[in-house]
C-alpha cells in the first residue's frame, strides 16, 4: 500500500507531494523540536515550492484539529474500551496522547494540507526546467 505515487506515502513520510522523491523537512525526526517546522524551500528533484503562498501552512492548523481529534478518539477507545480505564484515567490518557504525539500531529497536518493542493506527478522530475 505504501508505495510512491500514493498520497498516503507522502503524508506519512513527509516527502515531496509531487514527486515523492525526498523529504520536505530538513530534519525527518519531528521530535527534534527546534527544527519541527524547518522545511526545504523547494524540492531538489521536481523544484516544487512547498510554501505555495505566504503563510500557506497556517491552513494546516485546521487539519491538525481533525488529526488531533482522531488521536484523541483512538486514545479514548484504547484506554476506555480495551484497557477498562475509568473516565478520569481516560481523560488523562487522551491528554498524554495529544502531548506526546503533538510533533507527529503537526507534521501529519502539514503533509495532509499540502497534499490537498499538490497532486502526485511521476513526470514532474523530468519537467524540472519547466516549473
Ligand atoms: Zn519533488
Amino acid at each position: 500500500m505504501l508505495k510512491k505515487g500514493n498520497k498516503l506515502y507522502s503524508i506519512l513520510t513527509g516527502s515531496c507531494p509531487r514527486c515523492h522523491e525526498e523529504s520536505m523537512y530538513l530534519d525527518k525526526n519531528p521530535y527534534h523540536m527546534g527544527k519541527i517546522f524547518k522545511m526545504h524551500e523547494r524540492c531538489s528533484h521536481c523544484n516544487l515550492k512547498y510554501k505555495i503562498e505566504p503563510s500557506f501552512f497556517y491552513g494546516a492548523m485546521y487539519v491538525s484539529y481533525g488529526v488531533g481529534i482522531a488521536f484523541a478518539v483512538a486514545a479514548f477507545v484504547i484506554a476506555n474500551l480495551f484497557l477498562g480505564a475509568n473516565l478520569i484515567e481516560t481523560f488523562i490518557a487522551i491528554i498524554v496522547t495529544l502531548v506526546v504525539f503533538m510533533p507527529i500531529i503537526m507534521r501529519l497536518s502539514r503533509n495532509i494540507w499540502i497534499n490537498m493542493f499538490v497532486k502526485y506527478d511521476p513526470k514532474a522530475k523530468a519537467n524540472i526546467k519547466n516549473s
